[in-house]
């Protein structure tokens, strides 16, 4: 049996980990049983936001009417798109190994373990004091063999269709309709519910919902009945609003949700505890149930975001190199959704507010008081700000509308510092840039404290 000082399962966001121990002198085995750098640079993040930003050049001259000015797309090149985009993907794997010294040993295989701190990977066995479970998720299997997931596209070896469906409601399905529907392929969203973007605070998804519908082909209230596939194409029947209808396109992508990976892990050979999702059960050191053993990034099931799993890895680098001894319980946590209209949000939402009898102020101010924004020729640009009246802490932020993800910082950067409205208020703007529309935002809702106080 092989020793090391550290095990880690899953070179996604944990290989930051892998990097630094190696360099402090830890002998490291890091098993991957897929490509190094995990979802993120691979079949997530990075290549679906480069997809985006064809998507947004391709929509900057289908609506250049509203400036008025009259282009129209010759061709697009769906062909060098996707090559660029596998070109990417193809140079993660060695630009990862690359970053491990000589003191990190990469194990290609599936890591299950034996034992609390003997893990098997291709008939080896291997421990070690500390072992760090990183194993991240994988969407949820579509149901029939012929449809695509996310990670069907990333990277794309098949035909690139002319048509597409794709199932779901979340950031995922909206991201991946927004560019196929943009860069020309005949796309139709398959929504069950009636929202879109549903967990997002009730106006900036009624909003979006607005908006996105003017552009894409969304059927709200659909369920598939049946699938079947010609050889060429998928023909559907769906259920839609209680009567049956036919649709048929030549892929079918389903962006369902994702799922905890640890049934590859043999979990019933140790004490790692599960919850009822298969996700991981940690305290707020990450240490799971088996002393000695962590969990981070998505496989504990808490956040299922990258900038959350790259902090968590670099905080646990610091509880296992330097003998840091703090807790990591996040403030904020913040995520974007990168279509157009783009969507940001920080904290609570109005709903969970009133679910939860929170006292909160909030307001909902557009963005027109910024000349930038008002060059954009968009309407429905506007920023929620929730408030505690009390203390004048900001308890959620949500915004819809071009670059809402840049101007966010801002917020996310007064709720790191000192949360108090009053900074996003009194702070100097550059004039007229399009950050400034926070200001009339923070100035209402500062307004509405003071009435809130004065009852
Ligand atoms: C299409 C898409 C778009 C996304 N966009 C964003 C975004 O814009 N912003 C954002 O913040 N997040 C986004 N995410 C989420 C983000 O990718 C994840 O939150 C992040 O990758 C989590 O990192 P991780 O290290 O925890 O897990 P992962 O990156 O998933 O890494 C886990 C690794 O473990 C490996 N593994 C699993 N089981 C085993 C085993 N038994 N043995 C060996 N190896 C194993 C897997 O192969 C994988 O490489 C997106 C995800 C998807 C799918």
């Amino acid at each position: 049996m092989k020793t090391y000082d550290l095990i880690i399962i899953g070179a996604g966001r944990a290989s930051n980990l892998a990097v630094t121990a190696g360099k402090n002198g830890k002998k490291v085995a890091i098993i991957e049983k897929s490509t190094l750098g995990g979802t993120c640079p691979n079949r997530g993040c990075v290549p679906s936001k480069l997809l985006i930003g064809y998507a947004h050049v391709a929509r900057a001259i289908k609506e250049s009417k509203r400036h008025f000015i009259n282009a129209t797309i010759n061709k697009i090149d769906l062909e060098k798109i996707f090559e660029e985009t596998n070109n990417y993907i193809s140079k993660i794997d060695p630009r990862y190994a690359s970053r491990f010294n000589e003191n990190v040993e990469i194990f290609k295989g599936t890591a299950s373990f034996v034992s609390n701190h003997i893990v098997k990977v291709n008939n080896q066995e291997l421990t070690a004091p500390r072992i760090v479970i990183a194993t991240g998720t994988k969407p949820i299997k579509p149901p029939h063999e012929k449809a695509w997931t996310s990670d069907d596209i990333f990277p794309l070896n098949k035909k690139i269709p002319s048509s597409i469906t794709i199932v779901g409601s979340g950031f995922i399905a909206c991201e991946l309709a927004n560019f196929f529907d943009a860069v020309g392929i005949k796309t139709k969203l398959l929504v069950r519910s009636e929202k879109v973007l549903g967990n997002e605070d009730i106006d900036i998804s009624n909003i979006f919902k607005e908006e996105f519908s003017k552009t894409l082909d969304i059927s709200f209230k659909t369920t598939i009945k049946d699938i079947q596939h010609d050889g060429k194409q998928f023909n559907l029947t769906l259920n839609n609003n209680e009567s049956t209808i036919t649709h048929s396109s030549e892929a079918l992508l389903y962006a369902i949700g994702r799922e905890s990976n640890s049934d590859s892990l043999n979990l019933q050979n140790t004490s790692i505890q599960t919850n009822e999702r298969g996700y991981i059960k940690r305290d707020e050191f990450f240490e799971t149930t088996a002393k000695g053993v962590y969990v981070v990034g998505d496989a504990s099931g808490e956040h299922m975001l990258q900038h959350a799993a790259a902090y968590e890895v670099n905080h646990l680098s610091k509880i296992l190199l330097n003998g840091y001894d703090k807790p990591l319980t996040f403030k904020y946590m913040p995520h974007a959704v990168f279509t157009e209209p783009e969507v940001a949000s920080v904290g609570i939402t109005e709903q969970k507010a009133k679910e939860k009898n929170i006292k909160y102020v909030s307001t909902t101010t557009n963005w027109l008081a910024s000349a930038k924004a008002i060059s954009t020729r968009l309407k429905y640009p506007v920023t929620k700000i929730i408030v505690d009246p009390t203390n004048n802490e900001i308890l959620g932020c949500h915004m819809i509308g071009p670059e809402s993800s840049t101007m966010m910082h801002q917020v996310l950067a007064i709720i790191h510092i000192d949360n108090n409205i009053n900074n996003l208020k009194e702070m100097l703007y550059i004039h007229p840039a399009l950050s400034e529309a926070l200001l009339p935002a923070a100035v209402s809702v500062v307004k509405e404290i003071e009435n809130y106080n004065n009852k």
